[in-house]
């Protein structure tokens, strides 16, 4: 490990946890965070974990007016022998790189992160969850520091890392939703930002989402910006679809964002040899392979749910049931063995956990 300038503060007042059965998404943090600095001499220097606290920024700080951050979502998981599992972690490190360099923002050494990521877990292990589905989310995040109104990449940044308790996504096990196929809004474009995980292109995802919701839909499918026409993703999960036996996902174009649960996906369907495809595909497409009854299974993949089954599909007033409103089989066993790995029941065959 190369963590020897690691310097780690204690909590003296540490919190209470959430009851078992009552944890909030988001809103809960454990007691203590990571946190490094990049300065241009310096690099990544002064890794520090200490007390979760408040920040002290100044108002002119980069982050607050040119949006320069990028973050990352990923879990650690409790076995029934009570050992905690990490479900490809390195994989996160390489996208929050990659998500970097788009934003220009320095790269940090992905090894050393992840063992400065682990020293943090291990210390604020009583923290991970041992109900069915819950977990402890991790969510690294890099902010723009310097205090300069001048429009450029900031000389200064500070690294984070937060874990908070997370409750099950469905307490009931899967459930299908409803999602609506985003018309109007662009979510990302080819040589856009759609392919890092930073800030903006979550919150200029409201608009649709909220308008969805209204009418009932629990997300939105996000088209092409281009053509308003080729499927590219949900708000925060990747999407496949299961016609006529064969499973098909939307190729990464570059606006897309490349999950870990989708990459994991493609590596299982290979396994069983199912036949798959990565390609565009255009919402006519689907529309025309639905009408003609070929449509079985839609499904969203992401660190949060996992799986999530599609049960329905609204575009441009007209609805798509996809298999009943049920759980289709493929997506029952993907959910099944995927979280089966990252708790330890199925064997990791891949090695995926650490
Ligand atoms: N797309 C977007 C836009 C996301 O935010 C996420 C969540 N990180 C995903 C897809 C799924 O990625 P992963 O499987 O790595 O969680």
């Amino acid at each position: 490990m190369k963590t020897k300038e690691l310097e780690i503060v204690k909590s003296t007042a540490l919190k209470n946890k959430p009851s078992k059965d009552q944890i909030p998404f988001g809103t809960t943090f454990t007691d203590h965070m990571f946190t490094m600095h990049w300065e241009e001499q310096k690099g990544w220097h002064e890794p520090k974990i200490g007390p979760y606290e408040p920040l002290t920024l100044d108002p002119a700080a980069m982050i607050f007016h040119y949006g320069q951050t990028v973050f990352e979502g990923l879990k650690a998981y409790r076995t029934e022998d009570n050992r905690i599992l990490l479900f490809r972690p390195e994989k996160n490190v390489q996208r929050l790189n990659l998500s970097s360099e788009r934003l220009s923002i320095p790269p940090v050494e992905e090894d050393v992160l992840l063992d400065y990521l682990q020293i943090l877990i291990q210390l604020e292990q009583d923290w991970v969850p041992s109900t069915t589905g819950t977990s402890l989310y991790i969510r690294p995040f890099i902010i723009a520091t310097e205090p300069n109104l001048a429009v450029g990449p900031s000389k200064s940044y500070t690294l984070m890392i937060i874990l908070s308790p997370v409750g099950s996504y469905f307490p009931g096990g899967i459930e299908p939703v409803v999602i609506n196929v985003e018309d109007q809004f662009t979510r990302a474009v080819k040589g856009g930002t759609g392919m890092a995980k930073t800030a903006g292109n979550y919150s200029s995802g409201y608009q649709a989402q909220a308008s969805a919701k209204k009418k009932g839909n629990a997300d939105v499918l996000w088209l092409d910006g281009v053509h308003k026409k080729y499927i590219e993703e949900v708000g925060s999960m990747n999407i496949f679809f299961k016609i006529k036996g064969e499973v098909v996902t939307p190729e990464l174009n570059g606006s897309i964002l490349k999950g870990i649960t989708r990459m994991s996906i493609i590596e299982l369907l290979n396994e069983w040899e199912i036949p798959f495809v990565e390609r565009r595909i255009s919402i006519d497409e689907l529309y025309q392979a639905y009408e003609d009854g070929l449509v079985e299974e839609v499904f969203g993949t992401g660190t949060a749910a996992v799986i999530s089954p599609v049960g329905e599909l609204n575009w441009l007033g007209k609805k798509m049931v996809i298999n009943n409103h049920q759980i289709g089989e493929l997506s029952q066993k993907l959910y099944d063995t995927i979280t089966g790995i990252q708790t330890g029941k199925v064997e990791d065959v891949f090695n995926w956990t650490v």
